[in-house]
């Protein structure tokens, strides 16, 4: 067995538990145990993390004269509330809990560039820190982690996530956002309750909440560049509880995804004053609260360029991007440091979040030596400051 096959061996045994025990956001502490046990297994030092969950580790290499430097790995390590209906023999074994959104296959790779730049630490010409994040899902691991001040060091960061419609091995990697801005908002209807049959005597919230969907849905096809990309969708509706009585208040609540920061603020914006509109118009009131999550992914083109090459390199084709209106927390890290975001290929006959998904694991070990290789140029690439003379 050759050195690959032996490494991609090890990962898919790795793989498969971690497919086994699912974890939701913020309970991840069997995985978390898994992932020190195994870096410890293979002399990777951990860092004290602070978190509940989520693991910090770190390969030291050796310093060539002048400041030290740092980069970072990230892969994400929670699960999903979904059943897991894929027929594997490697099925989740935590009811209700799945890896549906492929972050085994993440954290796996991870370690598996752990296991490589370990080997090379001799040579390495700096300090890797490998990030495995707790809570993507939830969209607030990746901030705690930024909180714990323990990647103000980092010069640069790259993270991977699968993608279900590319074919095993193939890399997907673009300058600028690839996973769109998430803001989550409410719209909270207070009107003035009253008989049925005389809405004269009412201020009816049913009516004013219709009205605010049906504005909302026109400000991506009014209020947007047909050539930008955004997506405004309502996902639940609350009001009444029966046919003979106009209630006092409605709720909905819903996402809009944007990649471009402009069109992001604009929506919004368009958002609240249909908000105003409506209460003008209906003599209800109209609040919209808006919960702004994590801002759209923002690859660094030289850096971006510099992962495409890496790719081919190691015989991983590239192929064009689609941008993806789904959000990633990896954006939170690229608000800090410069990075890329990129996507490798598992040829799941289900998409992403749907309880038949399946990753491929043939890709494992090329995805780990496209992390580590990514790791290492950097450190060779990034300029260090001349150490300053002795007074
Ligand atoms: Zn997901
Ligand atoms: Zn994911």
């Amino acid at each position: 067995m050759n050195a690959d096959s032996s490494l991609q061996a090890t990962l898919e045994e790795h793989f498969r538990w971690f497919h086994m025990h699912p974890e939701l956001s913020m309970e991840e502490s069997g995985t978390s145990l898994k992932i020190r046990e195994i870096l410890s297994g293979v002399g990777v030092e951990t860092l004290e993390l602070g978190l509940e969950t989520g693991v910090l580790a770190r390969v030291r290499g050796t310093e060539q004269g002048g400041e030290e430097v740092t980069v970072a790995l990230r892969a994400d390590i929670d699960a999903l509330p979904i059943k897991e209906e894929s027929g594997l023999p490697y099925a989740s074994l935590n009811d209700g809990k799945m890896h549906a959104c492929g972050h085994d296959f993440h954290m796996t790779s991870l370690l598996g560039a752990a296991m490589l730049l370990q080997k090379k630490q001799g040579s390495l010409p700096g300090t890797v820190k490998l990030v495995f994040q707790p809570a993507e899902e939830g969209v607030c691991g990746a901030q705690k982690v930024i909180d714990t001040g323990l990647l103000d060091d980092v010069r640069e960061i790259y993270g991977l996530h699968v993608a279900a419609d590319l074919n095993p091995g193939e890399v997907e990697v673009c300058a600028g956002a690839d996973h769109a801005a998430v803001d989550r908002f409410a719209v909270h209807v207070t009107g003035r309750g009253g008989h049925a049959a005389e809405p004269h005597h009412a201020a009816d919230p049913v009516v004013a909440l219709a009205q605010f969907i049906n504005a909302a849905q026109g400000i991506v096809s009014r209020n947007v560049d047909p050539f930008d990309r955004a997506v405004l969708s309502i996902t639940q509706i609350h009001s009444g509880t029966t046919w003979n009585v106009i209630p006092n208040g409605a709720f909905a609540e819903g996402t809009i995804r944007t990649l471009c920061q402009n069109t992001r603020e604009r929506m919004l914006k368009r958002l609240r004053e249909i908000g105003k509109g409506v209460s003008l118009s209906s003599g209800a009131d109209v609040q919209i609260d808006i919960e702004n999550l994590s801002p759209a992914t923002d690859n660094d083109p030289e850096l971006a360029a510099i992962v495409a090459d890496t790719a081919r390199e190691l015989g991983m084709p590239v192929v064009p991007v689609v941008p993806n209106m789904g959000g990633e927390d990896f954006s939170m890290y690229q608000q800090r440091m410069p990075g890329v975001f990129f996507s490798v290929g598992v040829g799941s006959p289900r998409p992403l979040h749907n309880s038949a998904f399946i990753a491929n694991p043939a890709p494992l070990a090329a995805a780990s030596s496209l992390m580590a290789a990514l790791a290492e140029k950097a450190l060779r690439r990034i300029p260090r400051s001349k150490p300053k003379p002795p007074v």
